[in-house]
């Protein structure tokens, strides 16, 4: 690896003036806008790996067009699906950047651009350790696969279809993505575990229209005070959902997840403040990062039902209703979950009213085995690249690309992320550190060479 590694010493410069080739290209996919940019970004990325003498296609799909290319087999070795995304979130408001978001410009060590760390510069750190293994060595460790998309930012429907119709050329062993953040500055991290979800509406109707509350209260049912009784059966006081069967399925933290846990420089009272709140809650018995990362959640995102407005009025509304999620761990199944909450809300629909319960969208959480061979190897490449171990986190979001991997090509995903979580993503002033570039590409050339020791079946 030594020549590898002067190489990417002695080109650091090229690399960076390329990534700002790529970020002046305003690749925005949010409003349809920019056609024109999203092919041109999708156009470099596709030149860049057909200039490694990659097999390389620009596909077009039913939404953006995807950047596909795959380097020879590798026998024995495992096929690696590198996905990143070369769309990028709208600029706005443009009078907060202190340099155009689309002229990309070097300060304090960042490199400032929209898309310079979600997610151009992490992805091209994948492109540029394939490039150095290519240019020393003549070869590749592994079979690369890369899935570049151009409509991550608008929930990448393009990909998600084409990764169903095309499942056979796109199978892999294990997906690498990088589009996420360190736990913090110079510690590196790994997410191996993302929250699923289970999202409803809850839709309640009484009387036909909205009604005097001192005539008709207390005789006909006011929607808005079954609904509020119908939440509020759905978590007790100690912050554990009531849904029967709902913990059915948990699969328990770990002891060595919990001292991983509390290993973390995580200080709940900076937590706190940044916040602006005086306390904390949550399920009895956990800590925050438990909670937060790896224990299912309960919460009302918007309710609604009778007068809103200044002053008072005295009614009885017609109709209430609220918009409510679950936050899934495995092996919660959002199915499972969605017949015991009508069975659990149904007998506690009071007479007179009418309900309706939407299911809005559901999806099953994910986790990747910390001793999985995959996971050891990108934390190896981690410590080569960054000098120092990453830490084990797990994520209360979801990441759908995740699950469409999962579910059509039955592989786990290595969440490598090089970012750092003031990188003001979607936001004015977006950055990204060129130390942490540099070390994205170092680690991405050793993941290949430690990857290239897994032994894996041969594929049919
Ligand atoms: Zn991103």
């Amino acid at each position: 690896m030594a020549e590898l590694d002067r190489y990417l010493v002695e080109q650091r410069e090229r690399f960076e003036d390329e990534l700002c080739e790529l970020l002046r290209i305003a690749s925005v996919s949010t409003d349809g806008q920019h056609a024109a940019e999203i092919r041109q970004a999708g156009e470099w990325v596709a030149a860049q790996l057909r200039g490694l003498g990659l097999a390389t296609e620009l596909i077009d799909t039913s939404g953006n067009p995807v950047v596909y290319a795959q380097s020879a087999p590798v026998a024995g070795a495992p096929v690696v699906l590198v996905y990143g995304h070369y769309d990028v979130q709208p600029p706005d408001p443009l009078g907060e950047w202190i340099s155009p978001p689309f002229e990309p410009t070097r300060r304090n060590g960042n490199l400032y651009a929209r898309g310079a760390t979600d997610d151009k510069g992490q992805m091209l750190t994948h492109i540029k350790s394939a490039e150095a293994w290519i240019r020393t060595v003549g070869r590749l460790p592994v079979q690369l696969k890369f899935l570049i998309e151009g409509e991550e930012e608008v929930g990448s429907r393009g990909v998600t279809d084409l990764i169903g119709q095309e499942a056979e050329r796109l199978a892999c062993d294990v997906v690498v993505i990088s589009d996420s953040c360190q736990f913090g500055p110079g510690q590196p991290a790994i997410t191996y575990g993302l929250k699923g979800l289970a999202y409803f509406e809850l839709r309640l109707t009484g009387p036909r229209q909205d009604l005097h509350s001192g005539t008709f209260g207390g005789a006909v049912t006011n929607p808005a005070n079954g609904l509020t009784r119908m939440l509020a059966s759905l978590i007790n006081d100690v912050g554990r959902v009531q849904v029967p069967g709902f913990y059915d399925d948990v699969v328990p933290l770990s002891d060595r997840e919990r001292q991983q846990f509390a290993s973390l420089p995580f200080d709940e009272s900076v937590f706190m403040q940044r916040l602006g709140v005086q306390g904390l809650a949550g399920e009895q018995g956990y800590t925050t990062l438990e909670r937060r990362w790896a224990r299912p959640t309960f919460d009302i995102n918007g309710i609604w039902g009778g007068y809103q407005g200044a002053g008072s009025k005295t009614v009885l509304p017609a109709r209430a209703g609220a918009k409510f999620s679950f936050r899934l761990v495995p092996d919660q199944d959002p199915d499972k979950i969605r017949r015991a909450l009508r069975e659990h809300l149904e007998p506690l629909c009071p007479p007179g009213i009418q309900m309706e319960l939407i299911d809005m969208h559901g999806a099953r959480g994910i986790v990747v085995p910390l001793d999985s061979p995959f996971m050891q190897a990108a934390a190896t490449a981690i410590e080569q690249g960054f000098g120092r171990p990453p830490v084990f986190i797990r994520e209360g979001g979801s990441i759908p690309i995740v699950n469409v991997f999962h579910e059509l090509l039955g592989v786990d995903t290595l969440l490598l992320g090089w970012g750092q979580d003031d990188d003001n993503t979607h936001s004015p002033n977006e950055k990204f550190s060129l130390a942490d570039f540099h070390r994205g590409i170092r680690t991405s050339a050793h993941l290949w060479h430690a990857l290239g020791k897994i032994e894996v079946e041969q594929r049919a």
